[in-house]
């Protein structure tokens, strides 16, 4: 069975903990490993914070959306989306280092810490109309199907 939820919140830097706290409680039905879920956690917190920072420079008339679904066989996908000012040049923004905000103290490992993190990581983004993360993981269950 596939089991969905959404969330919609301000872009304000305040509400990364939320959402972070909110995508973990609700994964946490899998039971999924101490590890499992602190990498969840940090996903989150590294995407909705780009949406915050990047995506809509903090201006908390943008609305970011994050929706997670998991499967009972321990599959986990989380979206957060923005639509905000989207990324010029994807492969670029990819790349471990590269930020386009040094003066925020940015280090550019966002993407890269999610896609350690994650076993899929797909970013569509348009510049001026925003950007979409899917990222997918497979935790270690014991058992069962989803259909
Ligand atoms: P760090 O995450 O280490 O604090 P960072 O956010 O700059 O630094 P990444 O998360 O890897 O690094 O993102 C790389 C770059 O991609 C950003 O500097 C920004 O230019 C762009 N970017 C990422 N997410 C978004 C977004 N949602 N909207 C617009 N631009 C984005
Ligand atoms: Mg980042």
């Amino acid at each position: 069975m596939k089991n969905k939820m959404q969330l919609q919140f301000s872009a304000l830097s305040r509400n990364e903990s939320f959402a972070r706290v909110a995508v973990a409680a609700f994964v946490a039905q899998l039971d999924p490993t101490l590890d499992e879920l602190t990498e969840i956690k940090t996903v989150v917190s590294e995407a909705v914070t780009n949406a915050i920072i990047h995506g809509y420079e903090e201006n908390p008339d943008g609305m970011v959306y994050v929706s997670a679904a998991i499967c009972d066989d321990g599959t986990v996908e989380i979206t957060v989306r923005d639509e905000g000012k989207g990324i010029a040049d994807i492969e670029e923004a990819r790349q471990p280092l590269f930020t386009t905000r040094p003066e925020l103290e940015r280090s550019g490992m966002g993407f890269t810490i999610m896609e350690n993190f994650m076993d899929d990581v797909e970013i569509q983004s348009q510049p001026e109309s925003g950007t979409i993360i899917r990222l997918k993981k497979h935790l270690a269950l014991k058992n069962a199907l989803c259909n």
